[in-house]
Formats: structure tokens, sequence, C-alpha cells
């Protein structure tokens, strides 16, 4: 290795979900080769052909986000963000790693579904890349492919209590994946909303009516995201596996992941940033505004938040990350004008996630250990990815960055990246901003410019959860 080819961070607060320390990075070959004290000979002595200096900063890893949707097909409309557009987005915003739902058509393979996956990534993502599955159709033929999906490294598959007729599986289609999932190490995710219920309720409400945004809100009752959360828990005990439930927004279903994981069960939940920052306050914006928050799980009133952010400290809650599904306020969310049913599902947010979890820890909410734990370590481990990603640790891919604590932003859809009209942020100001991005090692954001290509994120094969 020669010395052109070396980079050392200096002078930066390195932060871990384990440790601070004031320390020096040493990257060679596109990974974590050492760390020394910043005021010792060993780092005095490094030479390298690329020197960082990060004195005032925090070095942290790069955000892993597990749970995103680049042009994802849904509801009549695909979401805005391609691959390209949107590990650029994450890029800018200090995510070096994300993983997407590659979907099962009803009637075909898991394999089809996947490959169709990997021919949109392909080539196309700034950043590094991993893949869950989407289950929509169990059957004999997908219980087997999905022991050799783990194997190749697609080791969680995604399964929905909601969405009849879409992807919806009835129970005992859910309790036969947990079944092969116990036996094959991999996870079973799970969007826990009792939607045979909710189509009544949405029914109901049109019936009456009632079509504005807000009332997407109002049938998505917390008490059905409990109720399916509670079933899923049960289902997942009768099948002997692990489950892990996304985008948990209610306090009651908190409440029923506390539960569990108090009785011992190998349970584990995401909240997003929507749900922490934002509320039904939103979703009842005059003139269709609301529909910029139309998504499911739905936002909640502002009361819940309080649950998410004690369960996040005390670790029934595990990981943030953000549900990216963005589409235009013009002429896509607009397909819900006058039925709210028909609004697509979905939020802007892969840019901004590291960014609002800083602004929880200059909040209190969290210490600066937890913000690099939600977002960076726990999802690395959590879906087999650690310690490849995730920390900054000797071996570990260099996938770090700079990140100013005190830089001063306001977050619009005039200035963020994500290939989408608006932000469900405007006007917000947060305190703290990335300042350089390395993936493995290379440049993708420099003094808050892009020098990042499309090509340059590799498709990541995933081990199995490391929480079991
Ligand atoms: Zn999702």
């Amino acid at each position: 290795m020669s010395t052109a080819d070396r980079t050392v961070v200096r002078g930066g607060l390195v932060v871990t979900a384990a440790d601070e320390m004031h320390a020096d990075v040493l990257i060679e070959g596109g990974r974590i080769a050492a760390l020394a004290a910043h005021d010792s000979d060993t780092a005095a002595g490094w030479t390298a052909g690329t020197v960082i200096d990060a004195t005032g900063k925090y070095v942290i890893p790069g955000g892993v986000d597990g749970h995103t949707h680049m042009q994802m097909p849904f509801g009549g409309t695909t979401a805005s963000d391609t691959f390209e557009t949107g590990t650029r987005a994450a890029a800018w915003g200090g995510t070096t790693t994300v993983v997407d739902f590659a979907i099962q058509g009803v009637g075909a393979s898991l394999r089809a579904g996947l490959d169709a996956w990997h021919a949109k990534a392909d080539a196309q993502c700034a950043i590094d890349y991993g893949f869950h599955m989407i289950v929509a159709d169990v059957n004999d033929k997908t219980l087997a492919e999905m022991d050799t999906l783990v194997e190749e490294g697609v080791t969680s598959f995604k399964m929905f209590m909601a969405y009849p007729g879409v992807f919806y599986s009835d129970d005992g289609q859910i309790l036969r994946a947990m079944q092969r999932a116990s036996g094959n190490g991999g996870l079973v995710m799970m969007h826990a909303e009792n939607g045979i219920a909710i189509d009544v309720l949405v029914q109901q409400a049109l019936a009456a009516g009632k079509t504005d945004p807000r009332y997407h809100g109002e049938v998505r009752h917390a008490l059905l995201e409990a109720e399916a959360t509670h079933r899923a828990v049960q289902l997942a005990r009768v099948a002997g596996s692990p489950l892990y439930v996304v985008h948990v927004s209610a306090e009651q279903a908190v409440a029923e992941l506390a539960a569990a994981r108090d009785l011992g069960l190998p349970v584990f939940g995401e909240t997003c940033p929507q749900y922490l920052f934002l509320s039904t306050d939103n979703l009842a914006e005059p003139d269709f505004e609301g529909a910029k928050y139309v998504c499911s799980t739905p936002l909640r009133p502002r009361e819940h938040q309080a649950a998410l952010w004690r369960g996040l400290r005390t670790d029934d809650l595990q990981v943030v990350s953000t549900d990216h599904c963005p589409f235009c306020f013009s002429g896509q969310k607009e397909l819900g004008r006058g039925d709210f049913s028909k609004i697509p599902n979905g939020m802007p947010g892969v840019e901004h996630r590291m960014d609002l979890l800083h602004q929880a820890v200059v909040d209190g909410h969290i210490t600066r250990r937890r913000w690099i734990d939600i977002a960076c370590a726990a999802p690395a481990r959590m879906f087999g990815l650690y310690p490849r990603k995730g920390t900054i640790a000797p071996g570990a891919d260099a996938d770090v960055v700079v990140y100013d604590p005190h830089a001063e932003q306001t977050l619009s859809a005039s200035t963020h990246h994500m290939n989408v009209d608006y932000s469900a942020y405007e006007g917000r100001r947060l305190t703290g901003r990335v300042e350089t991005v390395l993936s493995r090692g290379v440049p993708v954001i420099e003094q808050q410019a892009y020098v990042g290509r499309a090509g340059h994120g590799q498709y990541t094969p995933r081990g199995i959860c490391q929480y079991l």
C-alpha cells in the first residue's frame, strides 16, 4: 500500500455506538486500518496521500438505512427517486448503505422479483446497497426459495398484514413463512396493521363524504396497529421465529413490543423520523397539502412521540429507518384528490435521517452514541452487515462521515437532493450538517459538494441477523 493510496482523518471526535474518542483514523484499501490517539506519536507518524482535517467535527460511521423503496411501483404510480437519485440523496445526508425492498409479484417467484430489483439498481447506486425480499405470495415454492435467498445474502423477508389484494398475507401464510424463517435464519419483517378492518373503515369514511387526507390517519387506527403487532408477536412465538416490526408509530404498538421483549422474545422494532417529528397536525394541513404526509402506518397525534423516544432510549425500539418512498405532490399525490385512499402511500426522507436524529441529540432526546447506534450500528447488526458497516473499527469498510455538529441548515425542497417536489420538513431549522462522506474510502461528498458517481455503490450480500 503506497502512501498515496492512504487517507488519514485527523483531529475529530470519533463517535461510535460504543465509544467517543479523540482519535485519528487511518484508511487503507477502502477499509479502516487503524485508530490512534490524536496526540500520539503513532498518529503523528502516519503519512497519507489524502489528509482530511476533522478538527472540531465528529467522525462517525456512515448511516445504514434499513428501509427504502427506490423507484417502487405502488398505487398506480412509481416512487420518484430512482436508485441513482435516491442513493445520491442518501449520501448527501451521510448515509452510505441502504437496504431496499425487492418485491415478489403475486404468481411469480422470489427469484424473478429479486432479479428485477437487481436490474434496476445495478450500476446506478452512489453508495452500497442490499435487498430485503417482500413476500407477497406464500406457497411451497416460495418457502423453498426463502432458504436459497438466505444463503445468497437476502436474509430478511417482509410481509404485510395490511393492503388486502396487494401485498397482504393472511395469518396462515404469515405463520408458514415464519416457520420457514425459524429454520433458515431469516428475519421476518412485518408491516403490522389490520388491513381487513382498515379497509372497512376506509369504505365507511368515503361513504360519509370524508375524503380529505386527514381521514387517512383516522381510519388507520392506532389500536389496529397495536392489534396487528400483538398478533404478529404471537404468530412468531408459535413459529419459534424472530420478528422485526417496521415503521412503528403508535404508542400502543410500542407497548406490545416492550411486553414481548420483557418476556425475552427475539422481537425488534423500527420507527422513522416522520413519526418522531411530524404528526396528524401535518395530515390536517388545508388545500390537500396533508397528502404530502400520507404514509402507512400513518402519522399519529403528537402525544405518541414521547413513547417512541422513550422506546428508542430503552431499546424497546432498536432502529430508525426512513421508509423512504417519495411521490411528487404534483401528479402523484394528486391522484388522491377527492379520495384519500387513492393517495400514494409514502414520504421522502432518505436524505435527512442522520440530521434529524442529530437534532434529537441537540434536543436531549438521545445521546450521541445512541444516535449512532439507532442510525448505523443497530441496523447493520439487525441486517447482518456488522462490523463491515455501522462502525469505525479496524477492518470495517471505510464508510466515514465528517459531521459538523455546529453548522446550521434549513431543510427545503429547493435545496434537497431527493427527486421529489416537496419537503416534509420545509423550513425546519437544524443544527448539524454532513461535511464529507467516504464510501469504502472513496469521497462521495467533499466539503458539501457531490463528487461521487453512479455505479460506485456495490451490491452487498448480508449475513443473518446478529441479535440472535
Ligand atoms: Zn416501507
